[in-house]
This record gives C-alpha cells, structure tokens and sequence, in this order.
C-alpha cells in the first residue's frame, strides 16, 4: 500500500523549478499559500492531476484533499470538462462579445442559487465580491459595511481588514498598501456574534450598507455559523435596510447544490459566487433580485466591466460541471456527504486515540482538523490551535502521498472521483503520521 510506507520522496525537480521561480515570481508563488511558508517544507510543482489524484514534476503522486481550494469537486480532467473546455478553444479563446454560454451557464446558476434572479459574470471571486459590494452601496446609498474576522472575500482594498485566509495564514492583520480611508468604511465584527452586529448598528444607523459573509466559512479553516446566527443576520438587515451578502465562492455547489443558502434555508439579497462555476478555469458570478443587479451598467449608474468576463471556455468548463451536478444531484451531494464524514470523524478518532487534541468541523465536503481543544466557532479560538503541530501532521501527510491544504487556517475538500479505499487509506495514513509526530 502506497499510503503505509513513507514514500522518502524525491524532490529534486520541484526544488529546481522552486529555484528558478523564486527569481522571477515574489515567493516563487502567484498566491502566496502556494509556497508552503505555514508548513514548512518544499512545495511540489504539479504537472499533472487524474480524478482525486496529482502528480509532481519528479513523478511523486498524491490524492489531493484541496482541490485546487475548491473548483475541482468532480475531481481533476472530468472528461465532460475536457471534452467542453476543447470543443470551445477550437472555436476560439475569446470574442469580447455576447455568446449563448453565458446565458446557458446563467440558467443553470439561478436555478440553483434561491436568491439570484440576474448574474454578472467575472472572472475571480475577487471581482465579485467587490462588484456586490460597489451595487450594495449604490442600492442603499451607503458607505460602511460589515465583514466578519477570519472570513475572506477576496484582495480587494477594502474587504482585506482581519481577513482569513492566507492573510491569517501570516499573521497579517490587514495589508500593507490599503489606505486607512478605505479600510476606515469597512467594520470587521467577530463572527458568530450577534451582540457586536447590534451594536455596529447602534453606532451606525443608516450607514451601513451591507453584511458580507460567509455563510460557512472556509478561510479560518471550516467554521460554522451558530444555530440561528444566518436567521438573525437576515432579521438584522431587514429591520435596517441594510443588504445581505452571501459569499458562496467557496460554499456555492460544494454545502448543497444551491450553496448554503439552501442548505441552511436563508435567502440573502445578494450572491458571490467563483471556484466551482467555472469548473477549474477563472470564473466568478455576483447576482441578486432583478431590482438591485438593474443598477449596473448599461441599465443604471453602477459601472463594472472585464475584457474576458464570461469568457467561452470558462463558460463551458462552469456548464460541463454545472449539468453534471444538477444530473447527479441526489447521488453527487449524498457520496460528498458520506465520504467526507468518513475521513473527518476517521482522523479525529485517530486523533484521539494517539492522545491528540482535535477539534473537527464539517459542513458537507468541507471541513478542518484544528489542533485544538476548545470548539472553534470564530477566528480567535482558530487561531488557538498549535500550528507547529498542525504543520507536522501536514508534513507527515505530504510524505505519505497525501496532499491537505499546507495551513491550519484554510479548509479541506473532497471531491465525487475520491473512493473509499482512498480514504481508509487517509486515515490509516494520519495514524501512523499521529504515531509519528506525538
Ligand atoms: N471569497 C471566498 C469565500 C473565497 O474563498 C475566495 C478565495 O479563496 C474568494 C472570495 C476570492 O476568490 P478568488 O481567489 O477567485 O479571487
């Protein structure tokens, strides 16, 4: 069995390619998690990925437990996906002009998503949330908004304050390079509580323009919101005029086919959407009621644009993945469901039997070991797990040929190509690495 010996792996070309990246790319990394900074170790350059499965470029093979941070939840060269992806390229690349996929891909999106009735396709998750973000504060005439600690929506300036993420990664509070003015408009609020929403309000009344979050959030590492917190949220910014945003780049597809506004049974009055959509290639959505989406441009005074948004090949990549899982529905979100709570509670219990503090949270295929005791229900009792043992257990992992996100703060996923044999494997895996680093 691969997964039981250490596979002493041989790093040499990736060391190389490290090398030479390091001189023309900052961190040799286009995103900064990519270099392994929190973990240690070096990162493998990857050539080549099949189903739940990667190769490096010295032939080393991993199953891979980020899925690309999440788009690849059919698993990697889903042969629909290969197939559309070059169906389109041979029709070209890119026109710069209206084509039928992106209305194709669009209805399968407000089909699924309860709160989108119109969409405007871009091309990260970045661009859609700062885009719902500009439309909120057109629609309400107002400045301020609410984000959560720990909850990353993306690098724009004004949504980089107490983010997660890489940014927690680094222990970053916010990032150099934002002006104070900007970061200034946006109150970062610990998540799950209520009583700093209700006091933001207080101080703020008619200033606040939106709530932005992740319903699940994923950039802490998996947290789930409270019983009731997504309920009073929504109350909450009724009473005040206030608009909700769901960030779902991460949640949309992967909690229940209509995200966790589904899932949970909350309609916010605006969607982010990325990752997943555009089945691996760059791709993001926003969307909301027909009311609010109307503020853009070239209806209304909202202005948004990109040169490749709903580009064909991200468009056929995102429906080749979108009528898979709509096809598949019952099974595809069952198997998720059921493998993924097989390799979260198989290592926790592996955990605990080796004497090892580990706190799991999981909502469907997403989910984080935190090395923890406490339960983690905000950014601060994340950020009590011992990441020096984290960073171990991750090591341990890589050299047994498992492939988990290289920080305690980011979430884990699964996808519908990972078998059972894949995850006995795992968690026989994260025993002997338990064994191993005690
Ligand atoms: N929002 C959430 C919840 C995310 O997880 C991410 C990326 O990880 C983003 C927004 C930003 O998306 P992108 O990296 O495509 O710009």
């Amino acid at each position: 069995n691969l997964y039981l010996e250490p596979m002493a792996r041989n790093l040499e070309r990736s060391l190389a390619l490290q090398k030479r990246a390091e001189a023309l790319l900052p961190g040799g990394v286009d995103s900064p998690v990519r270099a392994f900074r929190a973990v240690g170790g070096e990162p493998p350059f990857v050539v080549r990925g099949a189903g739940a499965y990667l190769w490096d470029a010295d032939g080393n093979r991993y199953l891979d437990y980020f899925g690309s941070w999440g788009p690849m939840v059919l698993g990697h060269a889903f042969p629909a996906v290969v197939e559309a992806i070059q169906q389109a390229a041979a029709k070209s690349a890119s026109f710069g002009a209206s084509t039928p996929a992106e209305g194709d891909l669009a209805e399968l999106v407000v089909e699924a998503v309860p709160s989108i009735d119109k969409l405007r396709f871009v091309s990260s998750g970045t661009e859609a949330t700062m885009s719902a973000i500009r439309v909120a504060r057109a629609f309400t005439g107002r400045k301020y908004i609410i984000k959560f600690e720990g909850c990353y929506h993306g690098h724009s300036d004004g949504l980089l304050v107490k983010a997660g993420s890489g940014v927690a990664t680094f222990g970053i509070p916010g990032s150099a390079g934002v002006p104070e003015e900007i970061a200034h408009y946006t109150l970062a609020l610990p998540y799950n509580d209520i009583a700093s929403v209700e006091a933001a309000f207080e101080a703020h009344r008619g200033e606040i323009a939106c709530i932005i979050l992740e319903p699940v959030v994923g950039n802490m590492g998996c947290v789930l919101p409270a019983g009731g917190y997504l309920e009073t949220l929504r109350a909450i910014t009724l009473r005040e005029g206030a608009l909700l945003i769901f960030d779902e780049v991460m949640t949309g597809f992967r909690v229940a086919h209509g995200g966790a506004q589904q899932r949970y049974g909350i309609v916010p009055d605006m969607t982010a959407l990325g990752k997943i959509i555009g089945g691996g290639l760059p791709c993001g959505a926003f969307g909301g009621r027909a009311e609010i989406m109307n503020l853009l441009a070239p209806l209304g005074p909202v202005y948004q644009a990109g040169t490749l948004s709903g580009n064909p090949l991200a468009m056929a990549a995102g429906m080749a993945t979108l009528q898979h899982l709509r096809q598949h529905k019952t099974e595809v979100y069952a198997r998720l469901e059921a493998l993924s709570a097989m390799v979260a509670d198989g290592i926790t219990a592996a955990a605990h039997e080796a004497g090892l503090p580990v706190v799991t949270n999981r909502v469907g295929a997403m989910f984080t070991w935190f090395f923890t005791e406490a339960p983690v229900t905000d950014f601060a009792s994340a950020a009590a797990s011992d990441t020096a043992l984290f960073a171990r257990f991750h090591h341990a992992m890589m050299e047994a040929g498992i492939w988990l996100p290289p920080s305690q703060f980011e979430a884990a996923f699964l996808s519908t190509a990972h078998t059972e044999a894949d995850i006995s494997a795992t968690i026989e895996a994260a025993r002997n690495a338990f064994a191993a680093i005690e």
